[in-house]
């Protein structure tokens, strides 16, 4: 989608760091850490969130999510320990509308989150 900012960063329209990329997915660190290691992983094509999902995709899903344990394994936080956390519209917090998945790690993460 021309306007989303996930999108430009998929086409390398606006800087990222990214820590990895495959036909699929892109990582890259978040622009405003909220822990120590924030990297958001997302699909290459525009998905506006999880409600655009269906059956089709659960092969995207899964390697999206299997991106994500591969990233804490290379960051070195497998075994410390990691939230993953997707956020669905309003009221799931979400501010960028091109479906991510959070991995924030190198502190303690409190449950239930704000
Ligand atoms: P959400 O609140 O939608 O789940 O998370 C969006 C995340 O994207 C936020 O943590 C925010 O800091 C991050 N973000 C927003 N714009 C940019 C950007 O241009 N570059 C990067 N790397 N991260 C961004
Ligand atoms: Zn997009």
């Amino acid at each position: 989608m021309s306007d989303c900012i996930f999108c430009k960063i998929v086409k390398g329209e606006i800087p990222a760091t990214k820590i990895y990329e495959n036909d699929n997915v892109i990582a890259f660190r978040d622009i405003k850490a909220a822990s120590p290691e924030h990297v958001l992983v997302i699909p290459k094509v525009h998905k506006s969130s999880l409600n655009d999902f269906d059956h089709n995709d659960q092969l995207l899903l899964g390697e999206l999510l299997l991106t994500v344990k591969k990233l804490a394994q290379d960051l070195g936080v497998a075994e410390s320990g990691y939230r993953t956390v997707i956020n669905t519209k309003d009221d799931g917090g979400q501010t960028v509308h091109h479906l991510h998945l959070h991995l924030l790690a190198g502190r303690k993460h409190s449950w239930p989150p704000g």
